[in-house]
């Protein structure tokens, strides 16, 4: 990647917006001429006005995707050509990382530095890896009876719906994008809302990088409305999604009514972050765990939200995150020194303070923070926030707060840590900190998570999957085992004799 140019907020007045649908290669305005508004979080001012798709819109996307997908110039391509037509793609959206990072810090608030140095190359990223498993894939030939011969192939499912959040949207574009498309599917991305800027720019670069029209379609709307629409639809062969358990909860309604289309679900966590007396450096996983609470201002589904600490270090451990907690910048995401921006949304905001008060409440102990913060901004930022004294059954640490709030709970042995841990609705991620190797296998075995990070946070690569246990979900992302969702395994009997 170039050196990014680092004079962002100059930057804002050259940026133009693409706030039009993208369906059939065209760039459209709803069919009702309805629009939403993006306000930015980082100062309340109106960001633009964007087409809200409705059933019309997704109607019409869906028929593009699909007259797509039938007519062959996607899906018929040799997996060769489509590899490099998807790692043209990647490079165009390369060439325009400062623009796109510049959108979702403004969209949705995220930190610059974190948007253009981790966002924006982790879709690159995406996009090139599944682009290079295109062609690498192979189909089976199982030994069966010698009068026969059994093939299983894997065909594309043919028209996938993509509804994704706004916490990281491009790179959860991206882990759906990446796999649909490699597999030779056609896709309608419904954005989230609070980020649909970046995603229409996704959109329409694509079609710069010379990606058939109808291949990757995008809808802009309100959930409720363009998202119930493509969960609904009729022609839509699976639906794969990033968010909320709520709204997972409905696009499972929305299949059973419509047409059984299979749902994958990405859902929420309440990642607990298990650090034993003998961990190998505490230092280090204190710094993290007021990282894994802070980074994406605690936006994320895999936010370390839970610390529980080994009750013979937990003061002493408890103050240093405290200590590297405080040490954040909150500020303008357009600051390259940012490291907490504002949350995503005066309603986010306030549910998060609403979750502050009843830790409060419950009888927990506020150790930082508890407060919006720089309130003369215009924007909505919460200061890093730190309750110790919790108990599992308080709502702090059962709940998703999706904010820079850490509840901290203490434990005595391995069995405490495990039952605390698997003790809420969720499983998607957790972390275990430990010098014994025994300690860390047996924790990893025990704790019902999609993912167990041992003496580290947050690490990882596309060649492991990742998705949740429980109600964190029922899908995988990343990985080859991604295509299981974008793929139908066919089998051919052939009789020889
Ligand atoms: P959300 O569920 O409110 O919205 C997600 C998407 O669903 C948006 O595009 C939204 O427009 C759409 N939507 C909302 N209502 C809908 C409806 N009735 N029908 C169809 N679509 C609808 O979630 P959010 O606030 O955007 O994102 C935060 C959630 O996402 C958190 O719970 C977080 O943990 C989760 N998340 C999970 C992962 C993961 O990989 N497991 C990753 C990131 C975020």
């Amino acid at each position: 990647m170039t050196a990014p140019r680092t004079d962002w907020h100059a930057r804002v007045t050259e940026l133009r917006f693409t706030t039009r649908a993208v369906i059939d290669g065209q760039l459209v305005d709803a069919a009702d001429g309805a629009t939403f508004e993006r306000i930015s979080p980082r100062d309340g001012q109106l960001l633009a006005e964007v087409a809200a798709g409705g059933e019309r819109d997704v109607d019409a996307a869906v028929r593009a995707a699909r007259a797509a997908f039938e007519d062959g110039r996607w899906s018929g391509l040799a997996p060769a050509a489509r590899k490099t037509r998807l790692l043209r793609f990647a490079d165009v959206v390369e060439d325009h990382a400062d623009e796109l990072a510049l959108t979702i810090s403004l969209e949705m608030g995220k930190p610059i530095g974190d948007a253009r140095r981790i966002e924006v190359p982790a879709l690159v990223t995406t996009l090139r890896w599944f682009a290079e498993a295109a062609d690498k894939l192979v189909d089976q030939l199982p030994h069966v009876d010698p009068s026969a011969l059994a093939m299983v192939t894997r065909e594309p499912v043919g028209v996938v719906g993509a509804i994704v959040p706004w916490n990281f949207p491009l790179t959860m574009a991206g882990w759906k994008l990446g796999p649909a498309l490699a597999a030779g599917n056609c896709v309608v991305l419904k954005p989230a809302e609070q980020s649909p800027l970046s995603a229409l720019r996704l959109g329409e670069l694509a079609l710069e990088a010379g990606l058939p029209e109808g291949v990757l379609n995008v809808v802009p709307g309100l959930g409720p409305v363009a998202g119930q629409a493509l969960g609904r639809h009729l022609d839509v062969d699976v639906l794969t999604f990033t968010g909320s358990g709520e709204v997972g909860a409905e696009l499972l309604r929305y299949s059973a009514d419509s047409n059984l289309k299979r749902v994958y679900l990405e859902l929420g966590g309440k990642t607990p972050n298990v650090v034993f007396a003998d961990a190998p450096n505490l230092a280090r996983a204190a710094r993290k765990a007021a990282w894994g609470i802070t980074f994406n201002q605690g936006e994320m589904c895999t936010a370390a939200s839970r610390l529980l600490v080994q009750r013979d270090v937990a003061d002493e451990f408890v103050g240093q995150v405290v200590e590297a907690a405080k040490s954040k910048t909150v500020g303008d995401p357009l600051d390259e020194a940012t490291q907490v921006g504002p949350v995503v949304d005066d309603t986010a905001m306030r549910r998060v303070l609403g979750y502050v008060e009843a830790g409060r409440e419950a009888g927990a102990s506020l150790a930082l923070g508890g407060n919006q913060a720089l309130t003369d901004t215009g924007g909505t930022y919460v200061e890093p926030t730190v309750f110790t004294g919790v108990d599992s059954s308080m709502r702090i640490a059962q709940e998703e707060i999706f904010g820079p709030v850490l509840s901290v709970l203490t434990f005595d042995d391995l069995d405490d840590a495990v039952r605390i841990a698997n003790d809420t609705v969720y499983g998607l991620a957790a972390s275990v900190w430990t010098r014994d190797l025994t300690t860390a296998h047996l924790a990893a075995r025990r704790i019902k998570a999609g993912t167990v990070w041992v003496n580290c946070f947050e690490e990882g690569d596309l060649t492991v999957p990742f998705g949740g246990m429980k109600r964190s979900g029922n899908g995988r992302d990343k990985s080859l085992h991604a295509f299981d969702e974008y793929t139908d395994l066919k089998t051919t009997w052939i009789q020889l004799g």
